[in-house]
């Protein structure tokens, strides 16, 4: 019986006996501990927890208890197109989305994307996000994000964005004044940003945008250091005019001078690394092996599912992979051997759940299992699966073994949403509807040939270089050569 009627509201749940990684100040690891959680908190972490009478009993033995992961910039509504841009580069994903096609998703669209975007993200453990929404062209769409937010136990940030107008323009409207109003309560399932991109245009446009976002007292995120998009000057415009601030979230931030890294150190904000995005779509390379030199805080995203993956565990392998190439490629091209990781695996444990507590200002309740905190808890436990022992490292475990399907039980907020690895209370069926309705939109109003073309730009040419150890033809002269022998 799979139905989670056993989990009714009220029950304490006592996660029994696994590793848990605490994510505390110390990092503390507990093997063999228990997790106890009542209401929407954790109230005990330890090994052999008193039982309460009426207690729910997850037997976590063999796996390892985490916080849930935190996300801090992922374009849910482009999860409708999932997988559709697999092969582009940053240039034709600005044409398609932001030039050519954009304009055609409708509320219902950004509805079926964020629905689906949210049911992924807490299926592989993520039980925070950031909705960097950059397609609400009006306020009926930003209506039917959070419509579709609050359809999905989840924990989440709208950060709110319209490519389709200048920052100045849509922040000044009286309509979107209202919407905030209205749509943003305060209640801390739904947070709320200012996103948008800072040209680097020396009239600095978007100034209006950043007094709006101080007079609301939110946050402004922004792509910063995006090759060929946003750049030094746009960091350096912020800082002249006084909007970098501690609760500022640069993503990527790949492509960008060590004045401007400084700028970021010195004003205390945070940098969301999409390794994924960075390594295939050209923003420059994933930046954490020069930012440490700053110590400049890191949180871990996804940026989107039309091209990548949405999990965190693909997050923190190819985080790990990117920065240990360069130290590699560095030291290879002084003739140097690196003898030790400066990135280690605990490090992006720590990114996932901790880092991105930090940089959305929620460190005080999120992103840790302590007595206290909101029950936000990733139980990965797989025992039909090879890859789940022997389970001697946990940290490396979590980063480089374990992976979405593993992901056995989530809690958010105390309330479990999935559980012997199958989803809780979630109708799958009829957000898969939502999405093939979208798809049959899009298709059909942008036409075949264009929907195909988008899916398949042309392929750079690769041009195959003479070898001078070619004076035989291996394919004609083989055989003869061998019968020779
Ligand atoms: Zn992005």
């Amino acid at each position: 019986m799979n139905d989670g009627t056993e989990f009714a509201p009220g029950r304490p749940i006592l996660l029994r006996g696994g590793t848990v990684l605490t994510m505390n100040d110390r990092h503390e690891v507990l093997a063999g501990a228990d997790v106890l959680v009542s209401g929407d908190r954790v109230v005990a972490v330890g090994p052999d927890l008193p039982e309460p009478d009426d207690a729910v009993v997850i037997d976590a033995g063999g796996g390892i208890v985490m916080p849930g992961m935190i996300d801090t910039h992922r374009h849910m509504w482009q999860t409708a197109m999932r997988g559709y841009g697999a092969d582009w580069t940053l240039s034709q994903y600005f044409v398609w989305y932001y030039l050519e096609h954009g304009k055609l998703f409708r509320p219902e669209d950004i509805h079926a994307g964020n629905s689906l975007a949210a049911i992924e993200s807490l299926d592989a453990g993520v039980t925070t996000v950031v909705d960097w929404s950059h397609g609400l062209q009006t306020v009926d769409h930003a209506e039917a994000a959070v419509d579709a937010l609050r359809s999905v136990p989840g924990r989440y940030v709208l950060a709110y964005g319209n490519i389709q107008q200048p920052p100045g323009v849509w922040t000044a409207a009286p309509e979107f004044r209202d919407f905030v109003r209205r749509r943003i309560t305060g209640d801390d399932m739904l947070g709320f940003q200012l996103a948008f991109d800072v040209t680097g245009d020396p009239l600095f446009p978007e100034r209006p945008a950043f007094e709006v976002a101080r007079e609301l007292g939110v946050a402004v995120t922004t792509h910063a250091g995006v090759w060929g998009a946003t750049s030094d000057d746009s960091i350096r415009l912020m800082h002249e005019y006084g909007f970098m601030t501690p609760q500022t979230i640069y993503v990527h931030a790949a492509s960008l001078s060590a004045d401007s890294y400084h700028r970021i150190a010195a004003t205390g904000g945070s940098i969301s690394v999409a390794t994924e995005s960075e390594q295939s779509a050209g923003q420059g390379y994933p930046p954490t092996w020069a930012i440490r030199a700053h110590g400049i805080p890191v949180s871990l995203s996804m940026d989107t599912s039309v091209w990548w993956s949405g999990d965190l565990f693909t997050a923190m392998r190819t985080t790990l992979g990117a920065d240990r190439s360069r130290e590699h490629f560095e030291a290879h091209a002084k003739g140097e051997t690196v003898m030790h990781a400066a990135l280690r695996a605990e490090h992006v444990v720590d990114w996932a759940t901790r880092g991105g507590a930090k940089a959305l200002g929620r460190d005080g309740d999120l992103g840790s299992l302590e007595p206290g905190k909101k029950a936000d808890v990733v139980l990965i436990k797989n025992d039909a699966s090879p890859v789940s022992f022997p389970l001697l490292n946990p940290y490396g475990h979590v980063a480089f073994q374990a992976q979405r399907g593993d992901v056995h039980t989530v809690l958010v907020n105390g309330r479990v949403v999935k559980h012997e690895h199958r989803l809780l209370g979630i109708d799958l069926a009829a957000v898969r509807r939502e999405v093939e309705a979208t798809v049959e939109y899009l298709r059909s109003s942008m036409g075949e040939e264009a929907w195909s073309q988008g899916m398949h730009p042309d392929v750079a040419e690769t041009k195959v270089l003479d070898n001078p150890y070619t004076y035989t033809d291996f394919r004609s002269s083989a055989t003869h050569t061998r019968r020779e022998d």
